[in-house]
């Protein structure tokens, strides 16, 4: 079913050489991206342009020219490599003034910080005549709405807090407005334990264009994200569309789906050890502790996360771990005996009703034609025993993310058990 709705497009501009260079990343139009689309707004181009006023003044032209809102963050501050008003003034054709009320706020914002008004915080209350400034009760650069063209163009800070605060403060409502009767609503899947080509045959049909909600898959370091967007008239309306294709993504990948929205392997590896009243900890060797961080990047860890042990060297495993050093020599580190004895022995000291131990060649040396970088040994020790699993994550693969597919291979080890 396809609705008739009048959608409205943005383009987003975020300003900053550091952003252009790959100094620094713009989140900020990521953030609006998100907050536009939940509005019914469609974005259609992101850009980034470096603090230079005729690049900045062209953009501005060029993106006023495609879509009716222009989004514009950064370049609003006091110093002189801040040209967000000059290239949106010298776009419009009008001169800058200073707008007396936006003087006076950025004057009052030093003095409530107890802070001395340096001359250069004047150019951030000038704006091009005919704009209107936009108060920044959070920060000394205020904003700016200006039409150029058939199109409005927002100025907002560059600051991601202050940017947020004058979004929704000034931005959204107007867009409520402008967009009213259509809404876009999004959903993401988090799926582990089978690969992007293998998920995507599962459910190809899906995919296909032209269908009322859009289906796309992303991978990263084996993590699967399938995420759904529809547009419709209503929110009610959009949530039936997306529950509908949920429900069959569901019934098609089981089990392969472990959670939504921002939800992690460790996160919900956390609901289910809480619920059930059970504790956990770790023993890492190729991981050196990076499980036991993903455990503890959820808040309230403590109440299921014992702790756990850093066990990198041959007698790490057997001073902490009491791993035998015969079995270390005789079947090296990377085995399935050591992994069964490093969980075995961190159970026994800690107490814990599961461990989670790893031991690996994550390299990019040390691996050998039997024990090539990327073997992975995980064991789960629970009551009455441990399992344990080989895998092979790819020699081809940077050290980086043997050791993330690791923890994440075998956070999901344990919520399968879990479940
Ligand atoms: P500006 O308004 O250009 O002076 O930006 C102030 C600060 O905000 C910069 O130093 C950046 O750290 C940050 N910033 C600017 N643009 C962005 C963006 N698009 N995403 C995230 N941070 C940004
Ligand atoms: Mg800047």
């Amino acid at each position: 079913m396809w609705y008739a709705v009048r959608i409205v497009r943005a383009e987003l501009i975020s300003i900053g050489t550091e952003l252009a260079s790959g100094l620094a990343l713009d989140t900020n139009s990521a953030w609006l991206a998100g907050e536009l689309a939940r509005l019914g707004v469609e974005v259609t181009r992101h850009v980034t342009v470096t603090d230079d006023r005729p690049a900045i003044a062209a953009e501005l032209d060029r993106a006023a020219g495609s879509a009716g809102i222009v989004l514009v963050t950064g370049g609003l501050g006091p110093t002189d490599d801040d040209v967000t008003r000059e290239a949106l003034a010298d776009a419009m054709g009008v001169p800058l003034r200073t707008d007396q009320a936006s003087l006076e706020q950025v004057r009052a914002f030093f003095v409530r910080l107890g802070r001395r008004f340096a001359e250069s915080n004047t150019r951030q209350a000038r704006f091009p005549e005919g704009a209107a400034p936009i108060e920044n009760p959070w920060g000394t650069a205020p904003g700016c709405r200006a039409r150029l063209g058939e199109a409005t163009v927002y100025c907002l800070p560059g600051v991601p807090r202050e940017m947020k605060e004058m979004f929704r403060q000034a931005v959204a409502p107007d867009l409520r407005t402008l967009a009213r009767g259509a809404v876009i609503v999004t959903r993401t899947l988090r799926c582990f334990g089978a690969g992007e080509s293998t998920i995507g045959d599962q459910i190809a049909d899906l995919m296909a264009a032209g269908r009322p909600v859009t289906v796309g898959i992303t991978a990263a370091e084996g993590l699967i994200s399938i995420r759904l967007i529809t547009e419709a008239r209503d929110e009610t309306t959009a949530e039936t569309l997306l529950a509908q294709d949920e429900a069959d993504l569901r019934r098609r990948l089981g089990v392969l789906i472990y959670g939504t929205e921002d939800q992690t392997l460790a996160s919900v590896v956390g609901d289910l050890l809480r619920q059930g009243q059970h504790t956990v900890a770790t023993a890492e060797s190729c991981t050196g502790g990076l499980l036991a961080k993903h455990l503890t990047d959820v808040p309230g860890s403590s109440a299921y996360l014992l702790g756990g042990l850093v066990t990198y060297s041959n007698r790490g495993k057997s001073d902490l771990l009491g791993v035998d050093p015969l079995l270390i020599e005789r079947h090296g580190a990377v085995s399935e005996e050591v992994a069964r004895q490093m969980a075995a022995g961190c159970r026994e000291r800690t107490g814990a009703d599961f461990v989670l131990s790893t031991t690996g060649i994550a390299g990019p040396g040390g691996g050998t034609p039997e024990k090539p970088v990327g073997l992975v040994y995980i064991a789960l020790a629970r009551d009455g025993g441990a399992e344990v699993k080989r895998y092979l994550l790819g020699s081809q693969l940077p050290r980086s993310s043997i050791r993330e597919r690791t923890c994440a291979t075998a956070l999901n080890m344990l919520r399968l058990r879990l479940q």
